[in-house]
């Protein structure tokens, strides 16, 4: 206590009796948290308590109270409100006046003082005294300039910030980078739930985080898109805490616009997911889209649909105008069939030349015929690409769920059996996968493996029949006709199985087999004393692509000793009319080797006269089906009268296949062709038989 002694006894405002309570009074202000102070107006004498003291910092003795000792102390941006609050409660009669301002402290900081002031008036309303509590409030406005502090950054913070009502998932505060990312003032969102907000939440998620405000869990996160006020959405992050708002038990959700993470991810599956060149699905998201459509369709009855597109010839261009053209191509591929098909069904780049599209929700397969038929009619125009008039056309296979296979795997793998069918029997068009089909798939599985079996264990033999001069029936040679000796089928025609060994390239052994066993057996007959005519062995036109085919022939027979008078070849004519250019330097190898080279089923192959002229040949076959109905089929005897005089002018030998009768045998001596091969004269026979045959001949003075 200062000098005053008169507080509190002269404290009007306190108002106690001067009585024995004096000490305890004394006792009460100085043990109070507040500083006491007062001010005689009519005098313009300040007392204050000990306590105001210490809450400035100052001993007793060292502060004088007076008016202006208070005013020398308050911060000079508070002095003029302290004292304006003061004097205008004062000027207008209000008993009261509360008041906050800065005082220095002894030691030069600032503290935060709250002042509640009594003004007493007497009864004229001219103001005696004023006296009041003062609270040092430092600490608490230290808080509130926190708290205030951190509400602002959160007001302000990019991320948005909500708080919900835990009960009602109502939104009960938003900042402002909420509400600008979502267009809502706070009022507007105040009338709003969670779900209006996340519209794509589903009843699922929603009991995931009720069970999350129900139990002790620190954080929760989750991604959502949230809906704007205008109906547009973004993604976002959000990471959701529970907190008490207000008294409310609530939640608050800190969600962070995840747009542009995401659109990169976005681009990134799309990249993935696409292919760089013409920016069709890939292989990837092609299986994903089938998986997806078959799952789809199990609880209904439509249908699905691949589509396994191949394009013609594609690496011939690619070869030989670059893969720059390749590639231009591939892009004008792909707008073709976008334009073709409906926006709903998946094209997709498998890789090279290979797109698959998916047609689903078929009701009736028939429209598959349609698509496939408009697709293959589409692509008959040409390509333009720099100038170049390009042609692809395609070779569809179609599998079709769920008769043609169950998974993705089965049905693309039946698509793609389906294609090759397509590219096999003629290229330019499409073929359903068929159950059978797939059989047949097996059949050919299960016949090549027999097959490479056949050649390793010599289950092949070599049959022969004669060629005979029409005029007298002696013979002038044989042809060497493989035979497969199977071990539960017995003898197997080579029309059942040389195509499949033509596709496997088994055929150049084979041809090399009968080759070798007719030059062995030759030594036989040799050894024999016998006497045997010019052999015949049909080459294959693969077996003719080998570039190496002469030299081979060539070493065998230097092996085997054996001249070229014993061997002749036959190759068909309309295989060595798919490549005659190449056939014509292969055929002359063999012709400079002294080989006999026949041209075998002769009017079938569509020859060309101009290579026919071009050919080493020495001998034409007419094909057996012209020689069949003669004497009642006029063209075929118009046929068969050409070909013999055709032979006639390239000074050519012309020999028919096929004769079985008499009449055939007249007419071809009538004509002019005198050499014959068929059942009149003897079947193909097995080595026994036809070497008894030889004998026969022998002994009755036959001579080659
Ligand atoms: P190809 O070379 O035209 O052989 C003649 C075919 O006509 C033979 O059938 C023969 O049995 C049959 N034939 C002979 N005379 C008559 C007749 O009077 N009437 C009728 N209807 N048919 C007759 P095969 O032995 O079944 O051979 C069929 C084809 O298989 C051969 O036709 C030949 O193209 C091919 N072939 C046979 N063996 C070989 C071989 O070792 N290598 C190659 N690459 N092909 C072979
Ligand atoms: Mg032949
Ligand atoms: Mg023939």
């Amino acid at each position: 206590m200062s000098d005053h002694d008169s507080l509190p006894l002269q404290s009007p405002i306190l108002n106690y009796e001067r009585t024995h309570d004096l000490e305890r009074l004394k006792f009460a202000i100085n043990s109070s948290e507040d500083g006491i102070w007062e001010y005689n107006i009519q005098t313009n004498i300040t007392s204050v308590s000990k306590r105001w003291l210490d809450i400035i910092g100052y001993e007793e003795n060292e502060y004088q109270s007076s008016v202006e000792s208070w005013k020398s102390l308050l911060h000079p941006d508070d002095r003029e409100q302290a004292l304006g609050i003061l004097l205008n409660s004062i000027a207008n009669k209000i008993e009261s006046a509360h008041v906050r301002y800065r005082v220095r402290h002894k030691n030069g900081q600032w503290i935060w003082i709250h002042d509640r002031a009594k003004i007493l008036f007497d009864s004229d309303g001219t103001p005696l005294i004023v006296a009041g509590f003062r609270t040092d409030i430092t600490k608490q406005i230290e808080l509130e300039n926190h708290n205030e502090e951190l509400a602002a950054i959160v007001q302000n913070a990019s991320i948005e910030v909500y708080v919900l009502n835990a009960k009602t998932l109502q939104y009960v505060y938003a900042n402002d980078g909420a509400l600008k990312s979502l267009g809502y003032s706070l009022d507007e969102l105040k009338n709003l739930t969670l779900k209006d907000i996340n519209p794509e939440l589903t009843d699922e998620q929603i009991d995931i985080f009720r069970q999350y405000l129900n139990h002790i869990s620190p954080v929760l996160s989750n991604i959502s898109r949230h809906k704007r006020k205008n109906g547009s959405f973004y993604p976002v992050q959000a990471s959701i805490h529970k907190l008490m708002y207000q008294g409310q038990a609530s939640v608050v959700t800190f969600d962070t616009d995840i747009s542009e993470l995401t659109a990169t991810q976005d681009q990134l599956r799309h990249l993935a997911t696409h292919d760089a060149l013409t920016g069709l699905p890939n292989r990837i998201l092609f299986h994903d889209r089938l998986q997806m459509a078959i799952k789809k369709n199990q609880r209904k009855k439509e249908k699905i649909a691949v589509l396994f597109v191949d394009l013609d010839h594609f690496k011939q261009i690619n070869d030989s105008l670059g893969h720059p053209v390749g590639d231009k191509l591939l892009i004008l591929v792909a707008k073709r069939l976008q334009t073709l098909l409906r926006e709903s069904d998946t094209i997709a780049r498998m890789g090279g030349d290979e797109f698959n599209i998916l047609v689903d929700e078929i009701t009736n397969t028939e429209i598959l015929i349609d698509i496939s038929e408009k697709l293959v009619h589409a692509f008959q125009e040409p390509f333009m690409i720099d100038k170049h008039r390009l042609y692809a056309t395609l070779s569809i296979g179609i599998s079709i769920y769920p008769e043609d296979g169950a998974s993705t795997e089965v049905l693309l793998k039946n698509a793609d059996t389906a294609m090759y069918r397509a590219k096999n029997e003629g290229r330019n068009t499409y073929r359903f996968y068929a159950d059978e089909m797939g059989e047949k798939a097996f059949e050919r599985v299960v016949m090549e493996n027999a097959l490479r079996i056949a050649l390793k264990e010599n289950q092949f033999t070599v049959y022969y029949q004669p060629q005979v001069n029409l005029l007298n029936g002696q013979w002038v040679g044989m042809e060497a006709l493989v035979r497969w000796n199977h071990p539960t089928l017995g003898i197997v025609s080579p029309v059942n199985f040389i195509p499949l060994c033509e596709e496997t390239g088994l055929i150049q052994e084979i041809d090399f087999f009968v080759l070798e066993n007719v030059i062995k057996q030759h030594i036989e007959w040799g050894k024999m004393g016998l006497y045997v005519p010019k052999t015949a062995v049909n080459f294959s036109a693969k077996t003719l692509a080998n570039r190496h085919i002469a030299k081979e022939v060539k070493s065998i027979m230097k092996f085997y000793h054996c001249t070229p008078q014993c061997i002749a070849i036959e190759v068909t004519e309309s295989q060595i009319m798919h490549n005659p250019q190449e056939v014509i330097e292969i055929l002359g190898e063999l012709k400079d080797l002294g080989l006999e080279i026949s041209v075998d089923d002769f009017g079938t192959g569509y020859s060309s006269l101009s290579y026919l002229k071009r050919f080493p040949i020495d001998k034409l076959k007419i094909d057996q089906s012209f020689i069949h109905d003669i004497p009642n089929d006029e063209e075929d005897m118009a046929i068969t009268k050409t070909i013999i005089g055709l032979a006639h002018n390239l000074k050519l030998d012309v020999i028919a296949e096929g004769v079985e009768t008499i009449e055939h045998q007249k007419f071809l001596i009538e004509n002019g062709c005198f050499l014959g091969q068929g059942y009149l004269f003897s079947k193909p026979l097995d080595t026994e038989a036809i070497t008894v045959q030889l004998r026969i001949n022998a002994d009755s003075g036959e001579s080659f």
